[in-house]
């Protein structure tokens, strides 16, 4: 084997430190050639006053070996502690989330024996972006970002997982009947690049009824893509019919860096008991193998890994009686791995993984930009006011709008309240009053915009924000108004 790959390697809380010497001394006798510097994070580090729960100079060691091998952590309740997983998919542009849910039946649990999906998460945007603002009083907001690189990135990311690993259909999950333009634009761009991939099938779901599908018939998916908040919420629920929250790996890729850990916690219960199972880490660190190209080693281990499982050396979580034959520790379970090196499951499908597969080739990235012509057409421009009907809002703004703009319409969380609403519509202190211009071939200027929002002040008003409405040459780069 060629000279050693150096990686990052975490213990964590709770339970990290047992299940991760566990998974090295069996990365170990299965021959990984690896070049391990090992860092403190989680909450030691929190608790000593550093609210990111990682050093400098961890972060100078993972921005140098760039794979990252974290067990669990246990992050403090309160005191503006910040999500460590957050913090490092953002810093490492870890843009990819990719979760394997294979059932293992009849070893581990499942109603779903055939079950073999993986989840292909986009990591870095959509909801998470974490912008946030209380508006009004009453009225709370989050930003849903979705860009064109970010979603053309995560597809690619997923077709090429896809051909790569040998499946044969990619899904997009998405609620573009809704979001017109935000899921409609990452629908578009899968359209897209779906058809560079004529070798792989590429279909796609609204998000709801995929979510009730793979709950309910896991089998007919595949690879699965999505934004990240579905793909938050469906990874788990897709983890979870498997039967393998306990046993389950994933990884985290970007450009330049990747993660891998199991996808459960630091379990603080069963921490220093010897009675974790190791497995969820394990199968995270042969998805590592796979990724700094050591795939015999990765292959190696997951055969033993397999083979171990169908002998029935289970630990206590996934130990059954009548199936499972004998019970172990988390370090019984490693030593049964290792002796099981070398050896092929017999009644599961051994794993075969090949040289050169997941690793990202930006240049493969098009990141096709826009060049669209972009004119201004109008503005929305947000009150925050409690004074009465909309009717009452509508003749004031209708006195005070400048030359160029019209009032178009004034909504209230999306419904139309001004002008002609229906009677009895709830109103909160929120409202949205869009203005357009009256010439749409000149559009207006930025300041049109500024003259309306003064004379607004001037009538003692309090704008709390304005959205630009503009047109990306013909087409229209915001949703009309509910009844507009
Ligand atoms: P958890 O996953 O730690 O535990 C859920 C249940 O599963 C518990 O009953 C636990 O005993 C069991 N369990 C988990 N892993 C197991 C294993 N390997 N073997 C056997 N049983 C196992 O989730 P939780 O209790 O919600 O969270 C505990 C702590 O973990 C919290 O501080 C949370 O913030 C943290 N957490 C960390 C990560 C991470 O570092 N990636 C992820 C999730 C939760």
């Amino acid at each position: 084997m060629s000279q050693k790959t150096p990686i990052t390697v975490a213990y964590g809380d709770g339970i990290g430190p047992e299940i991760m010497s566990a998974t090295l001394r069996v990365l170990e006798a299965a021959g990984a050639q690896l070049d391990i510097e090992t860092i403190e994070i989680g909450e030691k580090v929190y608790l000593s006053g550093n609210t990111a729960g990682i050093t400098d100079a961890s972060w100078e060691s993972l921005m140098r070996t760039k794979v990252f091998l974290k067990a669990p952590i246990t992050t403090p309740f309160g005191g503006g502690y910040k999500s460590l997983n957050v913090t490092a998919r953002k810093t490492l542009g870890l843009f990819a989330n990719v979760r394997p849910c294979v059932s293992y039946s009849p070893y581990v649990f499942t109603r779903f024996p055939q079950m073999d999906v993986v989840i292909i998460r986009e990591n870095e945007e959509d909801l998470y972006a974490g912008i946030e603002h209380r508006q009004t009083r009453q009225v709370y907001q989050c930003l849903k970002l979705i860009t064109e690189p970010g979603s053309e990135k995560i597809i690619r990311y997923a077709f090429e997982y896809a051909r790569n690993n040998r499946r044969k259909k990619v899904t997009c999950l998405i609620k573009d009947n809704i979001m017109k333009l935000t899921d409609g634009v990452f629908h578009r761009i899968f359209d897209r690049i779906a058809e560079e991939y004529p070798d792989i099938q590429a279909d796609s779901m609204i998000i709801d009824i995929g979510t009730a599908r793979l709950a309910d018939t896991p089998e007919m998916f595949d690879v699965i893509v999505t934004e990240n908040l579905y793909g938050d919420i469906i990874s788990d629920v897709a983890a979870q019919i498997s039967g393998s929250v306990g046993i389950g790996g994933s990884s985290n890729i970007g450009d330049k860096c990747a993660m891998f850990e199991a996808i459960h916690g630091s379990a603080p219960t069963i921490a220093g008991q010897d009675i974790a199972n190791p497995s969820g880490l394990l199968l995270s660190s042969v998805m590592m193998l796979v990724h700094i190209n050591q795939p015999k080693v990765a292959s190696k281990i997951q055969n033993a890994w397999l083979r171990t499982l169908e002998e029935g050396i289970h630990t206590a979580d996934i130990f059954k009686e009548g199936m499972s034959k004998q019970r172990v520790g988390t370090q019984g379970f490693a030593d049964a791995v290792i002796a099981r090196l070398g050896q092929l499951p017999e009644k599961m499908q051994p794993v075969q993984f090949a040289e050169n597969v997941n690793r990202i080739d930006p240049t493969k990235w098009q990141l096709m930009y826009s060049t669209e012509k972009k004119q201004l057409m109008g503005v929305d421009i947000f009150l925050d006011w409690n004074d009465g009907h909309a009717d009452k809002l509508g003749e004031m703004l209708e006195k005070i709008t400048v030359d160029g703009l019209k009032l178009i319409v004034i909504s209230n969380r999306g419904v139309k309240v001004y002008p002609n609403a229906l009677p009895g519509i709830f109103c909160t202190d929120h409202w949205r009053c869009r203005f357009e211009a009256t010439d749409r071939t000149a559009g207006i200027s930025h300041q049109t915009v500024l003259d309306q929002l003064s004379r607004i002040q001037a009538i003692g008003l309090d704008f709390i924000k304005t959205e630009h409405l503009y047109y990306f040459d013909d087409e229209r780069g915001y949703s009309l108004a509910q009844g507009q």
